[in-house]
Protein backbone atom coordinates (compact mmCIF):
# COMPACT_ATOMS: atom_id res chain seq x y z
CA UNK A 1 0.00 0.00 0.00
CA UNK A 2 1.25 3.59 -0.76
CA UNK A 3 1.54 5.63 2.08
CA UNK A 4 2.72 9.20 0.63
CA UNK A 5 0.62 10.68 -2.44
CA UNK A 6 2.11 12.88 -4.66
CA UNK A 7 -0.88 15.30 -3.69
CA UNK A 8 -2.91 13.61 -1.19
CA UNK A 9 -5.84 16.39 -1.57
CA UNK A 10 -6.78 14.62 -4.75
CA UNK A 11 -5.72 11.47 -5.22
CA UNK A 12 -8.04 8.37 -5.03
CA UNK A 13 -6.77 6.83 -1.82
CA UNK A 14 -7.09 3.20 -0.52
CA UNK A 15 -10.47 2.82 1.63
CA UNK A 16 -10.63 -0.32 2.54
CA UNK A 17 -8.73 -0.73 5.70
CA UNK A 18 -10.92 1.45 7.70
CA UNK A 19 -13.60 1.30 9.62
CA UNK A 20 -16.28 3.91 11.30
CA UNK A 21 -17.06 3.02 14.72
CA UNK A 22 -20.78 2.57 14.93
CA UNK A 23 -22.71 5.43 16.49
CA UNK A 24 -22.86 4.70 19.82
CA UNK A 25 -25.89 5.91 22.20
CA UNK A 26 -23.58 8.52 24.64
CA UNK A 27 -25.09 11.56 24.87
CA UNK A 28 -24.24 13.89 28.00
CA UNK A 29 -27.82 16.13 29.64
CA UNK A 30 -26.46 19.68 28.92
CA UNK A 31 -29.29 22.25 28.71
CA UNK A 32 -30.05 22.86 24.63
CA UNK A 33 -29.20 26.82 25.46
CA UNK A 34 -25.65 26.40 27.36
CA UNK A 35 -22.06 26.54 26.03
CA UNK A 36 -20.56 23.50 25.84
CA UNK A 37 -16.48 23.82 26.94
CA UNK A 38 -14.17 21.55 25.22
CA UNK A 39 -10.31 21.03 26.13
CA UNK A 40 -8.52 18.74 23.37
CA UNK A 41 -5.10 17.46 23.75
CA UNK A 42 -3.34 16.09 21.07
CA UNK A 43 -0.35 14.38 19.97
CA UNK A 44 0.71 12.89 23.27
CA UNK A 45 3.18 10.16 21.88
CA UNK A 46 3.39 8.33 24.85
CA UNK A 47 5.32 5.17 25.78
CA UNK A 48 4.91 2.63 28.39
CA UNK A 49 8.38 3.57 29.87
CA UNK A 50 7.73 7.23 31.40
CA UNK A 51 11.24 8.71 30.00
CA UNK A 52 10.56 7.74 26.44
CA UNK A 53 11.43 10.63 24.53
CA UNK A 54 10.25 11.86 20.81
CA UNK A 55 12.70 14.28 19.54
CA UNK A 56 14.46 15.39 22.72
CA UNK A 57 11.07 15.99 24.73
CA UNK A 58 9.55 13.33 27.32
CA UNK A 59 6.23 13.23 26.10
CA UNK A 60 4.65 11.84 29.36
CA UNK A 61 6.33 14.49 31.46
CA UNK A 62 5.51 17.27 28.85
CA UNK A 63 1.70 16.10 28.35
CA UNK A 64 1.74 16.40 32.79
CA UNK A 65 2.79 19.77 32.28
CA UNK A 66 0.22 20.41 29.56
CA UNK A 67 -2.45 18.74 31.85
CA UNK A 68 -1.22 20.77 34.92
CA UNK A 69 -1.34 23.96 33.21
CA UNK A 70 -4.92 23.12 31.77
CA UNK A 71 -6.09 22.34 35.26
CA UNK A 72 -4.51 25.64 36.37
CA UNK A 73 -7.67 27.32 34.12
CA UNK A 74 -11.58 26.98 34.05
CA UNK A 75 -11.37 23.03 34.90
CA UNK A 76 -12.81 20.69 34.10
CA UNK A 77 -14.18 21.48 30.72
CA UNK A 78 -17.86 19.62 30.01
CA UNK A 79 -15.68 17.00 27.89
CA UNK A 80 -11.85 16.30 26.82
CA UNK A 81 -11.13 15.75 23.71
CA UNK A 82 -7.76 13.76 22.32
CA UNK A 83 -7.38 13.68 18.50
CA UNK A 84 -4.93 10.96 17.68
CA UNK A 85 -1.07 9.58 18.13
CA UNK A 86 -2.31 8.58 21.86
CA UNK A 87 1.04 6.77 21.53
CA UNK A 88 3.98 6.62 19.62
CA UNK A 89 3.81 3.33 18.60
CA UNK A 90 3.71 1.56 21.95
CA UNK A 91 0.68 0.40 22.81
CA UNK A 92 1.57 0.16 27.03
CA UNK A 93 1.43 4.10 26.58
CA UNK A 94 -2.38 3.76 26.82
CA UNK A 95 -2.38 3.05 30.31
CA UNK A 96 -0.50 6.45 31.21
CA UNK A 97 -3.84 7.89 29.68
CA UNK A 98 -6.23 5.80 31.21
CA UNK A 99 -4.34 6.61 34.72
CA UNK A 100 -4.42 10.04 33.40
CA UNK A 101 -7.43 10.85 32.11
CA UNK A 102 -10.15 8.90 33.99
CA UNK A 103 -10.33 10.93 37.07
CA UNK A 104 -11.79 14.05 35.80
CA UNK A 105 -15.47 12.62 35.84
CA UNK A 106 -16.07 13.86 31.85
CA UNK A 107 -16.23 12.08 29.11
CA UNK A 108 -12.64 12.10 27.34
CA UNK A 109 -13.23 11.70 23.44
CA UNK A 110 -10.43 9.68 21.73
CA UNK A 111 -9.62 8.68 18.21
CA UNK A 112 -6.93 7.37 16.49
CA UNK A 113 -3.40 8.48 14.59
CA UNK A 114 -1.04 7.13 12.40
CA UNK A 115 0.83 6.14 15.87
CA UNK A 116 -1.82 4.45 17.78
CA UNK A 117 -3.05 1.28 17.16
CA UNK A 118 -6.36 1.66 16.76
CA UNK A 119 -7.85 -2.12 18.17
CA UNK A 120 -5.66 -1.39 21.13
CA UNK A 121 -6.59 1.80 21.97
CA UNK A 122 -10.41 0.39 21.89
CA UNK A 123 -9.50 -2.18 24.13
CA UNK A 124 -7.28 -0.31 26.57
CA UNK A 125 -9.68 2.58 26.40
CA UNK A 126 -13.10 0.69 26.37
CA UNK A 127 -14.52 2.21 29.49
CA UNK A 128 -15.88 5.11 30.95
CA UNK A 129 -14.98 8.06 30.57
CA UNK A 130 -13.13 6.94 27.65
CA UNK A 131 -15.65 7.70 24.41
CA UNK A 132 -13.21 5.70 21.16
CA UNK A 133 -15.50 6.25 18.51
CA UNK A 134 -18.97 7.16 17.16
CA UNK A 135 -20.34 10.27 18.29
CA UNK A 136 -21.37 12.49 21.76
CA UNK A 137 -24.08 14.23 21.97
CA UNK A 138 -23.46 17.53 24.31
CA UNK A 139 -26.17 19.65 25.03
CA UNK A 140 -26.76 21.43 21.69
CA UNK A 141 -23.75 19.79 20.00
CA UNK A 142 -22.86 16.63 18.42
CA UNK A 143 -19.57 15.99 18.10
CA UNK A 144 -18.65 12.97 16.05
CA UNK A 145 -15.14 11.30 16.08
CA UNK A 146 -13.29 9.98 12.99
CA UNK A 147 -10.56 7.06 12.32
CA UNK A 148 -8.85 8.29 9.48
CA UNK A 149 -5.86 5.82 10.26
CA UNK A 150 -4.50 3.72 7.38
CA UNK A 151 -2.33 1.05 8.95
CA UNK A 152 1.48 1.21 8.57
CA UNK A 153 1.01 4.66 6.88
CA UNK A 154 1.71 7.97 8.42
CA UNK A 155 -0.85 9.39 6.06
CA UNK A 156 -4.77 8.85 6.46
CA UNK A 157 -8.06 8.48 4.35
CA UNK A 158 -11.65 8.14 5.43
CA UNK A 159 -12.95 4.64 4.35
CA UNK A 160 -16.62 4.20 2.27
CA UNK A 161 -18.09 3.35 5.16
CA UNK A 162 -17.01 6.06 7.66
CA UNK A 163 -17.62 8.59 4.82
CA UNK A 164 -21.42 7.29 4.62
CA UNK A 165 -21.70 6.64 8.56
CA UNK A 166 -20.29 10.78 8.58
CA UNK A 167 -23.14 11.57 6.33
CA UNK A 168 -26.00 9.72 8.40
CA UNK A 169 -24.75 11.19 11.81
CA UNK A 170 -24.52 14.82 10.00
CA UNK A 171 -27.68 13.99 8.61
CA UNK A 172 -29.50 12.85 11.97
CA UNK A 173 -28.62 15.62 14.30
CA UNK A 174 -31.40 17.36 14.31
CA UNK A 175 -30.88 21.14 14.92
CA UNK A 176 -27.71 20.14 16.90
CA UNK A 177 -24.43 21.93 15.79
CA UNK A 178 -21.64 19.15 14.80
CA UNK A 179 -18.04 19.71 15.19
CA UNK A 180 -15.99 16.71 13.11
CA UNK A 181 -12.76 15.49 14.79
CA UNK A 182 -9.99 13.57 13.56
CA UNK A 183 -6.37 13.20 13.14
CA UNK A 184 -5.42 14.09 9.27
CA UNK A 185 -5.84 16.89 8.44
CA UNK A 186 -8.43 17.74 5.40
CA UNK A 187 -6.58 20.96 4.25
CA UNK A 188 -2.78 21.87 2.99
CA UNK A 189 -1.49 23.31 5.44
CA UNK A 190 1.34 25.26 3.33
CA UNK A 191 4.03 22.63 4.24
CA UNK A 192 5.17 20.25 1.80
CA UNK A 193 6.24 17.59 3.97
CA UNK A 194 3.38 17.63 6.03
CA UNK A 195 0.82 18.06 3.09
CA UNK A 196 1.92 14.63 1.46
CA UNK A 197 0.53 12.83 4.38
CA UNK A 198 -2.94 14.64 5.33
CA UNK A 199 -6.37 13.09 4.75
CA UNK A 200 -5.85 11.22 0.77
CA UNK A 201 -9.49 11.55 0.33
CA UNK A 202 -9.91 15.39 1.56
CA UNK A 203 -12.36 16.32 -1.25
CA UNK A 204 -14.89 13.34 -0.47
CA UNK A 205 -14.64 14.29 2.99
CA UNK A 206 -15.39 18.27 2.51
CA UNK A 207 -18.02 17.16 0.25
CA UNK A 208 -19.80 15.21 2.58
CA UNK A 209 -19.05 18.47 5.41
CA UNK A 210 -20.63 21.06 2.49
CA UNK A 211 -23.92 18.92 2.38
CA UNK A 212 -24.58 19.40 6.22
CA UNK A 213 -24.89 22.98 7.13
CA UNK A 214 -25.01 22.13 10.61
CA UNK A 215 -21.57 21.74 10.65
CA UNK A 216 -19.81 24.33 12.63
CA UNK A 217 -16.27 23.06 12.88
CA UNK A 218 -13.64 20.35 12.04
CA UNK A 219 -10.32 19.89 13.85
CA UNK A 220 -7.55 17.93 14.19
CA UNK A 221 -3.95 16.88 15.52
CA UNK A 222 -1.36 15.35 13.25
CA UNK A 223 0.13 18.60 12.32
CA UNK A 224 1.65 19.64 15.88
CA UNK A 225 1.07 23.15 15.26
CA UNK A 226 -1.44 25.65 15.33
CA UNK A 227 -3.70 26.22 12.52
CA UNK A 228 -7.04 28.18 12.36
CA UNK A 229 -9.42 29.27 9.38
CA UNK A 230 -12.67 29.86 7.69
CA UNK A 231 -13.89 27.56 4.66
CA UNK A 232 -17.10 27.93 3.88
CA UNK A 233 -18.37 29.03 7.40
CA UNK A 234 -16.77 26.58 8.97
CA UNK A 235 -14.20 26.46 11.38
CA UNK A 236 -10.99 25.08 10.34
CA UNK A 237 -8.40 24.27 13.53
CA UNK A 238 -5.60 22.35 14.02
CA UNK A 239 -3.82 22.27 17.82
CA UNK A 240 0.16 22.04 18.50
CA UNK A 241 1.10 18.75 20.37
CA UNK A 242 1.48 18.10 23.88
CA UNK A 243 5.22 17.25 23.32
CA UNK A 244 7.69 18.17 20.17
CA UNK A 245 6.10 21.12 18.18
CA UNK A 246 6.78 21.39 13.72
CA UNK A 247 7.71 24.19 12.15
CA UNK A 248 4.98 25.54 10.44
CA UNK A 249 4.98 26.54 6.26
CA UNK A 250 8.29 24.74 5.90
CA UNK A 251 8.84 22.71 2.95
CA UNK A 252 11.49 20.00 4.87
CA UNK A 253 10.33 18.61 8.17
CA UNK A 254 11.74 20.81 10.82
CA UNK A 255 11.30 20.72 14.68
CA UNK A 256 9.92 23.93 16.80
CA UNK A 257 11.32 25.02 20.28
CA UNK A 258 8.18 25.87 21.17
CA UNK A 259 6.77 24.44 24.64
CA UNK A 260 3.92 21.88 24.91
CA UNK A 261 0.55 22.88 23.78
CA UNK A 262 -3.17 22.14 24.12
CA UNK A 263 -6.40 24.39 22.94
CA UNK A 264 -9.67 25.57 24.95
CA UNK A 265 -12.94 25.34 23.08
CA UNK A 266 -16.63 27.14 23.87
CA UNK A 267 -19.11 25.50 21.43
CA UNK A 268 -21.83 28.27 21.75
CA UNK A 269 -25.42 27.56 21.54
CA UNK A 270 -25.65 29.96 18.57
CA UNK A 271 -23.21 27.91 16.47
CA UNK A 272 -20.29 30.16 17.25
CA UNK A 273 -16.95 28.79 18.82
CA UNK A 274 -14.65 30.66 20.55
CA UNK A 275 -11.03 28.86 20.86
CA UNK A 276 -8.05 29.54 22.33
CA UNK A 277 -4.65 27.46 22.31
CA UNK A 278 -2.29 27.60 25.57
CA UNK A 279 1.07 27.20 25.38
CA UNK A 280 2.28 25.58 28.87
CA UNK A 281 5.38 27.26 29.91
CA UNK A 282 3.81 30.96 28.88
CA UNK A 283 -0.15 32.00 29.52
CA UNK A 284 0.22 33.55 26.13
CA UNK A 285 -2.69 32.50 23.78
CA UNK A 286 -3.90 32.68 20.86
CA UNK A 287 -7.29 33.65 20.78
CA UNK A 288 -10.23 34.24 18.31
CA UNK A 289 -13.95 33.92 18.22
CA UNK A 290 -16.23 33.58 14.79
CA UNK A 291 -19.74 35.14 13.99
CA UNK A 292 -22.28 32.50 14.36
ZN1 LIG B 1 1.77 13.31 16.11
Amino acid sequence: MRCAFASPFTNTPPYDAIQFTAPNDNSVTLSMVSTVRLTQFTDLHLYGDERGQLRGVTTLASLSVALEHARRGSWPPDALLITGDLVQDDPAGYAHVRRLFSSFRVPVLCLPGNHDEPEAMRRELSRSPFVTGGHLDLGPWRIVLLDSVIPGCAGGALSEASLVALDTVLGSAGNRHALVCLHHQPVPMSSQWLDRVGLANAQDFLAIIDRHPNVRGVIWGHVHQSFDALRNGVRLLATPSTCAQFLPRVEQFAVDARPPAYRTLELKPDGSIVTEVLWASVRSAESSVTAA
